[in-house]
């Protein structure tokens, strides 16, 4: 099995924290749709299994048009086994979500959304600059259903300098009344060259507070594993049988095909990535060229990846994996790493393997740092 990726990189307004790759010149979908399909052709033979899941993201997803679906789906047919195809997922962002548009959705396929709901925070909405406000999440919610789409997963946003614990606990009780079945939430990272670093820099917005984030960390852990979601990987939680597919599959190391412009590719043996800048992705496809650079992964690399990847997930690591995949130096390797970890509690024994305790989850990025070989 195997997946697509499908990166649209059009939004109506930049948030300030954004650091993905998108523009606000959204006159050139069309152009872009166009590029697409001639990339769809140019990479046919990059995935020798068939296609189990197509994700839409971005950029904002939800402003193509149903002719721009329609196109880009009949390029992937006529070039991809879709016939298991079991989950196709769009990134919609609540203001381009009307129950027209849900049903249009619906009726082409789309079985899965993924809203940038964020907040229902009023004033957390607005220190992001969001397009949308709270109204819209709710109607965006409604409609989708009403349209008969219940595979839906809301994204939140925490430790912003206005969400207090009480709001944030208020924004999963309202998710949890919509019975939304999947949710990913992420600390808010100020990250350099975006428009909220430098707006921190010259005084004029607050800074986000690391402890506050911890904080806001384990009260989401907690209350959604009391409301019965699981907490399969370190920002995604589900209700049982709920999990993505596209996202478990990048993390069970299944390759994709990743589409457009800052699109990444896997196949087992290299990693690649489509240029970053539209006008230049669109020039090279024009004459027949994906604009990519590529890395070949060594034993090394896709040990730490696996670690990465592994260690924050629910399931852990399974040490037989490792010998089997990278052999008995890893295995050894892992072992005088492990050891410390287990000892101040940050990691515990699982039955396969180990695992981030609980309490060290919010820090498992740097703990799988610990393991890597560089
Ligand atoms: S909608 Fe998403 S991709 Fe677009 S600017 Fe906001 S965070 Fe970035």
């Amino acid at each position: 099995m195997s997946g697509i990726y499908i990166h649209i990189p059009f939004c109506k307004k930049a948030c300030h924290y954004c650091n993905f790759h998108f523009s606000t010149q959204i006159h050139q979908l069309d152009d872009l749709v166009e590029s697409l399909l001639k990339e769809i052709t140019l990479q046919k033979n990059y995935l020798s299994e068939p296609i189990e899941t197509i994700y839409f993201g971005g950029g904002t997803p939800s402003l193509l048009q149903p002719t721009h679906f329609e196109k880009i789906l009949n390029g992937l047919q006529n070039n991809f086994d879709l016939s298991a195809l079991k989950e196709l997922t769009i990134e919609a962002n609540p203001d381009d979500i009307n129950l027209a548009q849900a049903k249009m959705w619906k009726s082409i396929g789309i079985n899965r959304l993924s809203i940038g709901i964020q907040s229902f925070q009023a004033e957390a909405l607005s220190w992001m600059n969001r397009a949308h406000d709270t109204k819209q999440s709710r109607l965006a919610i409604e409609h989708s259903k009403a349209a008969g789409i219940d595979n839906i997963s809301a994204d939140l946003i925490y430790g912003t300098p206005h969400l207090s614990d009480e709001a944030l606990l208020n924004d999963i009780a309202i998710l949890n009344d919509y019975e939304i079945p999947h949710l990913s939430c992420y600390a808010l990272t100020v990250e350099e060259k975006t428009a909220l670093f430098h707006l921190i820099q010259e005084n004029k917005m607050e800074n986000v507070d690391t402890e506050k984030q911890a904080r806001h960390f384990e009260l989401i852990v907690e209350s959604l594993s009391n409301l019965g979601y699981e907490h399969y990987e370190i920002s995604n939680f589900a209700k049982p049988g709920q999990r993505s597919r596209h996202n478990s599959n990048y993390w069970k190391g299944i390759p994709y095909l990743g589409l457009g412009p800052s699109a990444h590719s896997y196949n087992n043996i290299s990693r690649q990535w489509n240029i970053a800048n539209n006008a230049l992705y669109m020039k090279s496809i024009k004459e027949g060229i994906v604009p990519y650079e590529v890395e070949q992964l060594d034993l090394s690399a896709k040990y730490n990846e696996f670690m990465m990847i592994s260690l924050r997930l629910l399931e852990g690591v399974d040490m037989q994996q490792i010998e089997t995949r990278f052999g008995l130096a890893y295995k050894q390797h892992t072992h005088s790493i492990l050891a410390d970890y287990l000892l101040n509690g940050k990691i515990e024994l699982t039955e396969k393997g180990f695992a981030i305790s609980k309490q060290a989850r919010f820090l498992a990025d740097g703990i799988a740092s610990d393991f890597f070989i560089v």
